[in-house]
């Protein structure tokens, strides 16, 4: 982890998880938390300023799981956005979202559940002061529920609003939440007139139009995929498509497959019905 100078009064922390750093007089305001313990540990002490406050773009484990251990440590105040909290206050939602009941072994760990954290203030999209600084926050859905992206002096903290080309290549199947929102939120960053863009997972940049334009076109291919392969159930669907590796692989992947084709029938490109007990997606 490394503490990079973006501008007077906002920096990044770098890391498997990139997180916001912007100072104040009375001390620093971090975006994310990163994935635990150690994460918030080295974050804390990279810092010259007392943390006194974390805003969390959204409630994945990589971008809360530091959230208890910096509040207990520094009694800061945890912003985040409304449905997001309730992911962060009560962690077991997000595998149970994932299995669709109490979560199966392989997504009860750290990945999945980060330790839960007591959120002081919620936010929806618009400005907000937190410590003398003016943030604006900009909803992004689609990756997750509520997901946000944040603002402060022209730099942008885009969270997991869109991969970068590197992640995109490694993962050639990404998390959706909403498939329909997230094409909404990528054509709504295209329009942003950012000075510096700093994704959570990814080397940031003055320009991200060409990434934007790779995300929308993965979108694209995904969807004529299964369109290429449709007449099966969703498990035959996935296993052609993408072969997991693993149980948390797998629930991943059927989550976001799961986003693909609620968007898909949304836009009647497809729809559901039985066949001998089976739930088959066909054109309509
Ligand atoms: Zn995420």
């Amino acid at each position: 982890m490394e503490l990079n100078r973006i501008k007077e009064g906002v920096s990044f922390l770098s890391g498997p998880t990139n997180l916001g750093v912007i100072e104040t007089d009375d001390g620093a305001i971090l975006i994310d938390s990163g994935m635990d313990d150690d994460t918030a540990r080295r974050a804390l002490n990279l810092l010259e300023k007392k943390v006194r406050a974390v805003i969390n773009t959204h409630s994945h484990a990589d971008h809360c799981g530091g959230n208890a251990f910096i509040k207990k440590r520094t009694d800061a105040q945890i912003f985040a956005p409304e449905l997001e909290s309730c992911f962060i206050e009560h962690p077991l939602l997000e595998p149970s979202y994932l299995y669709s009941a109490f979560p199966v072994r392989e997504l009860r760990n750290k990945f999945f559940m980060a330790k839960p954290s007591k959120v002081d203030s919620t936010f929806e999209e618009g400005m907000i002061s937190v410590m003398g600084r003016n943030i604006k926050m900009i909803a992004l859905p689609g990756h997750s529920i509520n997901h946000f992206g944040i603002e402060v002096d022209n730099v942008f903290f885009c969270g997991d609003a869109f991969l970068s080309e590197s992640v995109l290549e490694k993962h050639s199947f990404p998390l959706y939440f909403n498939v329909g929102e997230e094409k909404e939120t990528l054509n709504k960053l295209l329009s942003l007139k950012e000075e510096y863009y700093v994704p959570s997972h990814g080397k940031p940049g003055t320009s991200v139009s060409d990434t934007i334009k790779a995300n929308i076109e993965k979108i694209e291919e995904i969807e004529n995929a299964i369109l290429q392969g449709i007449g099966k159930s969703a498990e035959e669907i996935l296993s052609e498509l993408i072969p997991a590796s693993n149980p948390a692989e797998y629930f991943l992947c059927r989550a976001s497959l799961m986003a693909f084709l609620s968007h898909m029938q949304e836009c009647n490109k497809i729809e559901c019905r039985m066949e001998k007990g089976k739930l088959i997606w066909t054109t309509p």
